[in-house]
C-alpha cells in the first residue's frame, strides 16, 4: 500500500495535466500490490499469482543438523494467465541462498538455466526473488539454501531435547515464514499442493503437514510426503527428531519423543471425541488422518494447525486434561483456517475468530456446558484487559497491517472479539440456524481462500437477508470494521466462578483463612479465575499464605503457574524468583515469556534481573519468540 502511494504521488506529478481530474483511479495506472487468487491485494507477498502462479511444490531436502540449513531443490508447477504472457515469476525468499533457477518446457525433462535476480532485503518482507520464464514453460525449478538463522526453523541441540541424546529441528511458518525455507508466493491467498523428499541422519524420523504413515517406525534416513489438497504455504511444516507415535484410534494418533509418548497420550485421549464432535456440527472432516506432532517446550506457540498434523506445546500436558481446549482449537482450524482460509493476514480473524467460536462449542459438546461457560469468561476478560491498553486500530477485526509484520496482527481481538461477534450472531438467530449457516459457509469455500468482503456478501445474502428483525449490516459492520466491543457484544456468565468470587471476596475482607478457600475441588480455569480476579497489588504477605497452602509456585500447570509468576513479579514476591528463572529458562513459549519480560522491564531491578535471565534463556528460545523479548528487552 505504501508502494502504491508513493507511486500514485510520482504519477500525479508528471502527468498531472492528464491525470488531475482522474488522479489515481485512472486505469492508466499500473497496481504495482500484488494480488492473490482471490483477488485480494496481499501487502505482505511480492508474488504476482494473478500473472503466474505457483499450482504445485516439489521438495526435494537434505536436512543438516551440523550446519542448521536445509539444501536442495524447490521444483514449482506453475500456470499462466492470460494477461501474465511474457511476465517473470515473482516469489517470497527469505536469508535464502539461491543456487539456481531453471525451466523445463517438457515436464521436467530437460531443464535450462534461467535468470533470476534477487532483491535487496526488506526487514519485514523478505527479498522478491524474480525468474525470467519463457511462456512454453511449466516448471521452475530453484536450487537453495536456509540460513543458519532462518526465521520458520529451530534448530535443538540433544541438550535443548527431553531425550537429550538426538538433535531437533521444527518449522513454523505462519504467518510469513515459509519463505525462509521455500522459495515460494508466500500469501495464505495463494494454494499449493505440495510433495517432499527428505532426507536426515539415520535414525530419525520425519514428519510433516501432509499424509504421515504411522505404521513407519524406520528410520532410514530417507522420507516422502504428500499433500494432495491444495492448503496456504503457511501450512507446509516439518518436524525432524527422535519421535515415536502412539495411535489414539483409527484416525487419531500421537508423535513426540518416546519419554513424552505415555504422558501425552493420556492427556490427549479424548482426541476422536473431538473429532466427531465437530463433524457433527460442521460436516465430515476433510484432510485424512488428525494427528499430533507434541514438541520440545521452545516451540513459540501453543498450538498450530499444520493439516493432518497439528503441531502442540509440552505447556499443554497438565496431567489432567485441563488444558486440551487446545487440541479442540487447533482442531477446529480443520475447519476455520485449513478448509476456508484467510486470503490476506487483514482478514485473519476469519481463521481464527471461527475457530475460537468453535473451540468453545467443541469443549462444550465434550466437556459440558459448564467447562465451555468458564473458558468464554475467561476469554472475553483477558480481551477486555488487552484492549484497555490497546491502540485503538489494533481493536478492529478488519485489521489494518500496512507495513507492518503480519505477526503485530497476532493479538486476542481476532480470536476472542471474532468468536464474541459469531457468539452474537448465534444468540440473535438461533443456534440451529446459526449452525446450518456455518455448516454452509464451510461447504461453499471449501478450499479456497478469501477475504473479510466476501464474507460479508456471504453473511449478507445467507443470515442477514433471511433473518431481518434480527440480523442488521450496520450492526456486522460495527463489529468487523470498528475498535473496542460493542454494546451488544454477549456477556457470558458462569455459576461455577461466581461460586469463586464469593471465596475471593470472603477471604480479602479477613473473614476466612487461605486455606479455608474451597479451592480443594478447583479447577484450573476456576484457579485462573480466582487468581485474575485478585486486586494487581495484593502484597507479599497474602501470597505468602496462598503460597503456604496451596504451593502456587510449584503448581506443575504452565497456565496457573505463568498467572502466579506474574503476579510474584508485579508484587516482588521473591520466593517465587528462582521458579520464575527455570520456568523462563525451560519454556519459550511467546504467550508466557512475552507477558513475563514485559512485567520485569516495567522496574530498573526487575529489568537488570529480566535481561540476566533472558542471556541464559535466549538461545533455546525460537527465533519468533527471540524476536518479541529482544523488542521487550530493548535489544
Ligand atoms: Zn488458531
Amino acid at each position: 500500500m505504501k508502494k502504491y502511494f508513493y507511486s500514485c504521488i510520482w504519477l500525479t506529478v508528471v502527468l498531472a495535466v492528464f491525470l488531475f481530474l482522474t488522479g489515481c483511479k485512472s486505469t492508466a495506472v499500473e497496481e504495482p500490490a500484488p494480488k492473490t487468487e482471490s483477488g485480494a491485494r496481499d501487502i505482505h507477498s511480492y508474488s504476482e499469482p494473478d500473472l503466474v502462479k505457483v499450482k504445485n511444490v516439489d521438495l526435494d531436502w537434505n536436512v543438516s543438523f551440523e550446519k542448521k540449513t536445509i539444501s536442495g531443490t524447490a521444483d514449482l508447477s506453475i500456470e499462466r494467465s492470460e494477461k501474465g504472457k511474457g511476465a517473470p515469476l515473482k516469489l517470497d525468499t527469505r536469508d535464502l541462498k539461491i543456487e539456481k533457477a531453471e525451466t523445463s518446457s517438457d515436464e521436467g525433462k530437460t531443464w535450462k538455466e534461467a535468470e533470476f535476480k534477487l532483491a535487496e532485503p526488506d526487514k519485514i518482507l523478505g527479498s522478491g526473488l524474480t525468474v525470467t520464464v519463457p511462456d512454453d514453460a511449466a516448471r521452475v525449478k530453484i536450487t537453495y539454501e536456509t540460513s543458519p538463522s532462518a526465521s520458520g526453523l529451530q534448530w535443538l541441540s540433544p541438550e535443548q531435547t527431553a531425550g537429550k541424546k538426538q538433535p531437533y529441528m521444527f518449522s513454523q511458518a505462519q504467518a510469513i515464514h515459509a519463505r525462509s525455507f521455500i522459495p515460494i508466493q508466500d500469501s495464505p491467498g495463494n494454494r499449493v499442493t505440495y510433495s517432499a523428499k527428505v532426507k536426515t541422519p539415520e535414525g530419525l524420523l520425519a514428519v510433516m503437514s501432509a499424509e504421515n504413515n504411522p505404521e513407519g517406525t524406520e528410520r532410514p534416513g530417507e522420507f516422502s510426503f504428500k499433500m494432495t489438497k491444495a492448503i496456504p504455504p503457511y501450512l507446509i511444516a516439518i518436524g525432524v527428531g527422535d519421535l515415536a507415535f502412539k495411535g489414539l484410534s483409527d484416525r487419531t494418533g500421537v508423535y513426540t519423543e518416546p519419554s513424552m509418548l505415555d504422558k501425552a497420550a493420556f492427556e490427549l485421549g479424548d482426541t476422536e471425541k473431538m473429532v466427531e464432535a465437530t463433524e457433527k456440527l460442521y460436516g465430515k472432516y476433510r484432510w485424512g488422518r488428525y494427528d499430533l506432532l507434541v514438541l520440545p517446550p521452545s516451540f513459540p506457540f501453543g498450538g498450530m494447525e499444520n493439516p493432518e498434523l497439528t503441531f502442540a506445546t509440552p505447556t499443554m500436558l497438565a496431567g489432567d486434561k485441563s488444558l486440551v481446549s487446545l487440541v479442540a482449537h487447533e482442531l477446529a482450524h480443520s475447519w476455520s483456517g485449513n478448509l476456508v482460509t484467510n486470503a490476506t493476514w487483514r482478514d485473519f480473524w476469519l481463521n481464527e475468530g471461527f475457530t475460537t467460536y468453535i473451540e468453545w462449542r467443541i469443549v462444550e459438546a465434550v466437556y459440558g456446558k459448564e467447562r465451555a461457560d468458564m473458558e468464554m469468561v475467561l476469554a472475553k476478560k483477558g480481551l477486555e484487559e488487552e484492549m484497555a491498553k490497546q491502540d485503538p486500530k489494533d481493536q478492529v477485526l478488519h485489521v489494518d497491517l500496512d507495513g507492518r509484520d503480519p505477526d503485530e496482527g497476532f493479538t486476542g481481538v481476532p480470536y476472542t472479539k471474532g468468536a464474541l461477534f459469531l457468539r452474537h450472531l448465534e444468540l440473535a438467530v438461533g443456534r440451529d440456524n446459526f449452525d446450518s449457516f456455518l455448516k454452509g459457509y464451510f461447504d461453499h469455500f471449501a478450499f479456497q481462500s478469501i477475504t473479510t468482503e466476501q464474507f460479508k456478501e456471504y453473511l449478507k445474502a445467507n443470515l442477514a437477508d433471511k433473518f431481518t428483525d434480527k440480523v442488521s449490516m450496520d450492526d456486522v459492520e460495527e463489529w468487523i470494521e470498528k475498535p473496542g466491543l460493542p454494546a451488544n457484544a454477549p456477556v457470558p456468565v458462569s455459576e461455577a466462578f461466581l461460586k469463586v468470587d464469593e471465596g475471593l471476596k470472603e477471604w480479602m475482607i479477613g473473614k476466612i483463612e487461605a486455606s479455608a478457600l474451597p479451592a480443594k475441588d478447583w479447577s484450573t480455569q476456576e484457579w485462573l479465575h480466582f487468581l485474575g480476579g485478585l486486586p494487581a497489588n495484593l502484597g507479599t504477605e497474602k501470597m505468602t499464605k496462598l503460597d503456604a497452602a496451596f504451593a502456587l509456585t510449584k503448581a506443575g500447570n504452565s497456565e496457573i503457574e505463568f498467572k502466579w509468576l506474574m503476579m510474584a513479579v508485579a508484587n516482588n514476591y521473591e520466593p517465587a524468583y528462582p521458579r520464575l528463572e527455570e520456568f523462563l529458562t525451560s519454556i519459550g513459549r511467546r504467550k508466557f515469556v512475552a507477558p513475563l519480560f514485559t512485567e520485569l522491564a516495567k522496574t530498573p531491578e526487575g529489568k537488570k534481573r529480566a535481561e540476566e535471565i533472558y542471556a541464559k534463556a535466549r538461545q533455546g528460545y525460537h527465533p519468533i519468540t527471540q524476536a518479541s523479548v529482544d523488542k521487550i528487552l530493548g535489544k
